[in-house]
């Protein structure tokens, strides 16, 4: 009688689990269970309809960096599929990925279907089943087989499972997992943007600075990277990042919280002043307004300088000392308070799951209870943002694979 694995969801972590079991082991049946009538919609939607397969980072200790939680249990799995094997796993079947400026990684196609594609070829030659509209609702050991039961009450029996669902917004949505003994980290919103209800600053809407350093007051969250302003508040890199690594401190703050913006992170206050006097000695026949010598936009500029209460006609020789701290204030540590936040729609991701110290990194398969294994978002990592999530999904689908057979 050939075995049989049943692998729970069909996104990136368990369509790459079933596609490589199927083919490391031609005599396993393999199946994916999909609980809505889709496959790989994350896929499909994600790094703007380009997918942002993974990221151009070639070591293991600087790669994990970039996982807020799990980093160390990325740094054991991807000891067995790192990065350098999603590029060549893809390429062998026809799939090339670029690299950008900023390190992610997209198929040449920019086109997330090529992706989608590959993999739902791979299933075909390899013969993978595919259940879609159905969801499974618990699961149970009978006489060493799993027995998983369908939300429509049918029951179907399993050598092995691969639990590849995804992560949930609510905790009671894992209660069938906590159901088989396994403890949940409490899921919780990643990757948003903060909202700056009614703020002056919005209306200087799509403007971006490539350099400036974000932190969150008494707190030790801080991060340096770009900064984009927009119609309801701050995003880009450095806003993203700050909310992957304070996920759980923000919520306990519920998304109020007080930032101080430094806009040129080269300078503090102190070296900032040193440079304002040189540029009162160099510049002091020129409008304050006109000579922005720091390289900034020059809406911002100017919205600095009215907020400093500097006079569009002021000459540098005439700056006050009131109105030059002030600007030195804002432009080091301009204070905003955060009201909100807005869930980025590039590339979502849920904080939380599957406790780590339960599940071997290894092997992937669950330490309370035999031929249970994992992969994907369902475990409580994450990464920021940069192809960082997909890559936990494509390493932990093929270590649970390859981790199965050897079981057999
Ligand atoms: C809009 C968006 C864009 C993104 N862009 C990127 C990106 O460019 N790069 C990157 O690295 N990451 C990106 N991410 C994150 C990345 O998509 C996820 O981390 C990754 O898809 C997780 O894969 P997964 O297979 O673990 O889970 P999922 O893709 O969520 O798949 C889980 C599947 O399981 C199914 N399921 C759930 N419960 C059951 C059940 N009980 N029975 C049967 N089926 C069930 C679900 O319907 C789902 O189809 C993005 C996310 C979003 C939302």
């Amino acid at each position: 009688m050939s075995k049989q694995l049943i692998v729970i969801g069909g996104g990136a972590a368990g369509f790459f689990c079933a596609v490589n079991a199927a083919r490391m082991d031609r005599s396993l049946k393999v199946t994916i269970i999909e609980k809505s009538n889709k496959l790989l919609t994350k896929v499909k939607v994600s790094g703007g309809g380009r997918c942002n397969v993974t990221h151009a980072c070639f070591d293991i200790a600087e790669m994990s960096k970039r996982y807020p939680r799990g980093q160390h249990f990325v740094k054991k799995t991807f000891h067995q599929f790192f990065t350098t094997d999603t590029i060549n796993w893809f390429e062998e079947r026809g799939v090339k990925l670029k690299t950008e400026d900023d390190g992610r990684m997209f198929p040449v196609t920019d086109f997330s279907q090529t992706i989608i594609e590959c993999l739902l070829k791979e299933a075909n030659k390899y013969g993978v089943e595919v259940l879609m509209s159905k969801e499974v609702k618990n699961l149970s050991m009978v006489d060493g087989q799993w027995l998983i039961k369908f939300s429509d009450s049918r029951l179907q029996t399993s050598d092995y499972v691969c639990i590849a669902c995804g992560g949930y917004p609510k905790s009671s949505m894992f209660d069938w997992l906590k159901e088989l003994g396994h403890t949940i980290e409490e899921p919780v919103p990643s990757l948003f943007t903060f909202n700056l209800p009614k703020h002056p600053i919005i209306k200087l809407m799509g403007v971006s600075v490539e350099k400036t350093k974000i932190k969150i007051q008494n707190s030790k969250l801080e991060e340096e990277g770009p900064l984009l302003i927009t119609h309801w508040g701050l995003s880009g890199p450095a806003v993203l990042r700050l909310s992957a690594w304070g996920a759980r401190e923000i919520k306990t703050k519920n998304y109020e919280l007080k930032i101080n913006i430094n806009w040129l992170p080269d300078y503090n206050e102190e070296t900032l002043r040193k440079k304002i006097q040189e540029l009162r000695n160099t510049n002091a026949s020129q409008k304050i307004i006109n000579k922005n010598s720091f390289g900034l936009p020059s809406r911002l500029w100017e919205f600095f300088t009215e907020q400093s209460g500097i006079k569009n006609e002021w000459r540098w020789a005439d700056l006050p000392s009131t109105e030059q701290n002030k600007l030195i204030k804002n432009l080091c540590s301009y204070e905003c308070e955060v009201r909100g936040k807005t869930t980025f729609k590039e590339e979502f991701v849920t904080a939380g799951g599957i406790k780590l110290n339960e599940v071997d990194a290894n092997t992937m398969m669950s330490k309370k209870v035999t031929n249970l294994f994992f992969a994907g978002e369902v475990l409580d990592v994450d990464g920021i943002t940069g192809g960082f999530n997909f890559q936990h999904a494509w390493t932990s689908g093929f270590v649970a694979a390859k981790s199965i057979l050897k079981n057999k």
